[in-house]
């Protein structure tokens, strides 16, 4: 461990909240989590309970101890107690603005002087937050993806008033815990990940809602022809249905549309992906899929 970021408190131990507390914790770092009251810290015990098994399983021959890293971590529900140590606080309830900026108004007086603090939001930027802070110089985005343990990208994006020396201690603090550190030079809605992601997604997507070809075969083309390991339908089965199609009902008409035939045709009958054990594949299936209307 090289980074001086020691210890960390995770906001919110939802789906990202639980995943980055644990893997802090599998690669030492003593962890605190904080979720808003009993029942959630309850429900963080078993998102954390699923996570030690995932990781002693899928991570089979890695050194980490995952029995051991489930016990380290404290959850409450006290704020004041969850932070009164943290050398780094990781943000990650829901994409709620107004939300976010009130914890973090409640948050300011609160943190000790040194602590840096980080967002895990995908959609918005640091700046839209960065005035809630009460410490522009040490606040930035930290953004992982979701199955942290297999997809480790941490992309980190500060805003121009982000000590440059902050940032990098927040890089190297990322590869600590095992992730592989994307510095995003300047502001952008997406990062690298999702402005590759989304264009790619809802170009499929109108391939498809709009009869141009199946969406197994659109698949078929983008792995041949590019030697990618997954077809944009894998991916949305993969991230689940329910992410894109509320980012597209929001979108102009023919986003609209696309949404629209995401849930007449697969949404509304419980394809949901490969977490419901259906979308665009039937799962478990063999690779690379078998498409759900074989
Ligand atoms: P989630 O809904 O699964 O979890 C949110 C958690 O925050 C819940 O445990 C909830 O009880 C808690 N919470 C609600 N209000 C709170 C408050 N005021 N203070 C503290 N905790 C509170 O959400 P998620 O999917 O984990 O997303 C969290 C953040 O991570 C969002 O900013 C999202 O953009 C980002 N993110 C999500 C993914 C993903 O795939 N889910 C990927 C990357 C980034």
């Amino acid at each position: 461990m090289t980074s001086s970021l020691r210890t960390v408190t995770v906001l919110g131990t939802g789906v990202l909240g639980s995943q980055i507390a644990f893997q802090a914790a599998y690669s030492g770092w003593k962890v605190t989590a904080y979720d808003i009251d009993d029942a959630a810290v309850a429900a963080a015990g078993k998102r954390l309970d699923a996570l030690s098994q995932t990781y002693a399983t899928e991570l089979t021959g890695a050194t980490g101890n995952a029995a051991a890293a489930r016990a380290s971590i404290i959850v409450t529900s006290d704020l004041a107690h969850a932070v009164t140590d943290a050398d780094i606080v990781i943000e990650a309830v829901p994409e709620v603005l107004d939300l976010k900026r009130e914890l973090y108004g409640r948050l300011a007086p609160l943190l000790p002087e040194h602590t840096v603090l980080a967002t895990n939001s995908s959609t918005f930027l640091p700046s839209d937050l960065v005035t809630f802070t009460g410490r522009p110089d040490r606040f930035l985005a930290l953004h992982f993806a979701n199955q942290i343990w297999k997809f480790n990208t941490a992309e980190i994006m500060g805003t121009p008033a982000t000590d440059p020396a902050v940032f990098d201690q927040v890089v190297e603090f990322a590869g600590d815990i095992g992730m592989v550190a994307i510095p995003i030079q300047k502001e952008k809605p997406g990062y690298v990940l999702n402005s590759l992601l989304v264009p790619l997604l809802n170009a499929a997507g109108e391939l498809a809602a709009f009869g141009y070809a199946e969406p197994h075969d659109i698949d078929e083309v983008w792995r041949i022809g590019t030697g990618a390991p997954f077809g944009p339908f894998q991916i949305y089965d993969i991230i689940g249905l329910t992410t894109p199609y509320n980012i597209l009902a929001h979108g102009d008409d023919k986003d609209r549309a696309i949404a629209a035939w995401l849930k007449e045709n697969y949404i509304d009958h419980g394809k949901l992906g490969l977490a419901t054990g259906e979308g665009f594949y039937r799962y478990p299936a063999p690779d690379p899929g078998e498409p759900a209307d074989a």
